[in-house]
């Protein structure tokens, strides 16, 4: 095993094979996931174990190289969620399939994922009807 798919699998399981980002599962996704770069590598983000997430392909592809976005008023830049050092459940919540923001992070991380698209919400919903998500 090359030392990339170690690391991925060592990121995997300890995700539990789910999105760090929406939660969704690899298991019931058509494509296989991503090992994302939480601080990207354009941003000087090293490829190791404490600076990479399990990614659904969504969200890692809307995240881009991105770190942060701005507040709704444009005052301030707030960075997103950092699976390696913030709990999940302290910044979003799930209403109806929805993944809501709770905090700035949650909120910045919810906009440029684009966590609620419409196509997205219809994935989760039925996900959630066969018990699959979250
Ligand atoms: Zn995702």
């Amino acid at each position: 095993m090359t030392a990339l798919e170690s690391l991925r699998q060592e990121t995997a399981a300890r995700a539990n094979f789910r999105c760090e980002y929406c939660l969704v599962r690899e298991a019931v996704s058509f494509y296989r996931f991503h090992l994302e770069h939480i601080k990207s590598r354009k941003h000087g983000g090293m490829t190791a174990s404490e600076n990479l997430a399990y990614s659904c392909p969504e969200c890692n592809a809307h995240k881009g190289s991105d770190v942060g976005t701005f507040t709704d008023d444009d005052e301030r830049l707030v960075r997103f969620f950092n699976p390696r050092k913030d709990t999940w459940a302290e910044h979003f919540e799930i209403d109806d399939a929805g993944v809501y923001g709770i905090t700035e992070i949650g909120k910045a991380t919810e906009k440029i994922l684009r966590f609620n698209d419409a196509e997205r919400l219809i994935y989760r919903r039925k996900l959630m009807q066969l018990g699959l998500y979250p």
